[in-house]
């Protein structure tokens, strides 16, 4: 999953203010991360670099920071507004450092958490202990009913999850408001699209043939008011991980808070960079393979580490 690169080109890259990830070709399905300029602008000789659930649920928050104070006491961190993935993200980063040299946490908002060490171990250790501070348990949520979902199972291309806690982004009426919200980070939007499909009962029951069931557009998964969530079988594992991941994260996040979303311009400028470098091959052949998509979880979690950053 490494792709090995020479610093002093990437610094160079980084001066000039070209991104890096594009200038290389696929090396055997790998290319380097698009956040490549942010791993080498930090001095550390390790950059841990990860979308993890309990981080996202703190980098969603507009009191983020202020809630962070007490669980982060003692570490060097620092929080870093929203910033494009790329140059732009490095440059804020940059300017974090210059401040604060002594800094090697990163919590990125609306997109992740960066760790540093001076070895693998030393940055390993901090990860878990980032983690750990930051934990926080997720909410229960109503049973799904399958009384609706399964009028959609009846078409042949929508299926029940195998994991249960992906229901709750129907059943849980906290999850369906912080979805109504729209795009809170990068990657949802990259894999499950800018509007989420959540439907009434009603509606499901009366337009699904021609609402969600035609050949051209059809989305990954729909999740249905009070009932629960189905998934497209064509769907890719990518696309599977990223929507267990956003229960997860809604899972985690309060009625009371008050969110930060990506705005119109921020979510169009992702999709239209297929920023995190996620438009690749690998993703390509999955779309082309409708049986990829369905796979148990761990399967995916190595897929997904192997080929994308989003997944991980
Ligand atoms: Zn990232």
């Amino acid at each position: 999953m490494f792709v090995p690169m020479e610093l002093a080109e990437v610094k160079e890259s980084i001066r000039r203010n070209m991104e890096i990830a594009p200038r290389f070709a696929l090396k055997g399905g790998l290319r380097p991360s698009i956040e490549t300029a942010t791993h080498a602008i930090l001095r550390h000789q390790v950059v841990i670099h990860v979308h993890s659930i309990n981080a996202i649920a703190w980098a969603i928050r507009l009191d983020g920071p202020d809630q962070l104070k007490d669980r982060l006491a003692g570490v060097n961190w620092q929080w870093i507004p929203y910033a494009a993935s790329g140059i732009q993200l490095a440059r804020e980063i940059e300017k974090a450092v210059a401040s604060e040299p002594e800094t090697d946490v990163f919590i990125l908002g609306n997109h992740g958490l960066v760790v540093c060490g001076n070895d693998c171990h030393a940055a390993e250790k901090r990860l878990c202990e980032v983690e750990r501070r930051l934990a926080i348990a997720p909410r229960r949520f109503p049973k799904p009913d399958t009384t609706v979902l399964a009028t959609i199972a009846r078409f042949s291309r929508w299926q029940f999850p195998t994991v249960d806690s992906l229901h709750a982004l129907g059943t849980d009426a906290v999850s369906r408001k912080i979805l109504r919200g729209g795009v809170l980070y990068p990657c949802q939007a990259i894999f499950l699209g800018p509007a989420m499909p959540l439907f009434p009962p009603a509606v499901v029951l009366s337009k699904f043939t021609e609402r969600l069931h035609r050949s051209d557009r059809t989305p990954p998964f729909v999740a249905v008011e009070r009932s629960g969530v189905m998934l497209n079988e064509r769907m890719t594992s990518a696309e599977r991980a990223t929507l267990i991941g956003l229960a997860q994260v809604t899972q985690r996040t309060e009625e009371s808070a008050r969110l930060r979303y990506l705005n119109g311009e921020e979510v169009t400028d992702v999709l239209s960079k297929g920023a995190h470098g996620c438009n690749e091959p690998a993703v390509m052949e999955e779309k082309a393979n409708p049986r990829a998509g369905i796979k148990e979880l761990d399967e995916e979690r190595k897929i997904g580490y192997n080929r994308n950053e989003c997944v991980s």
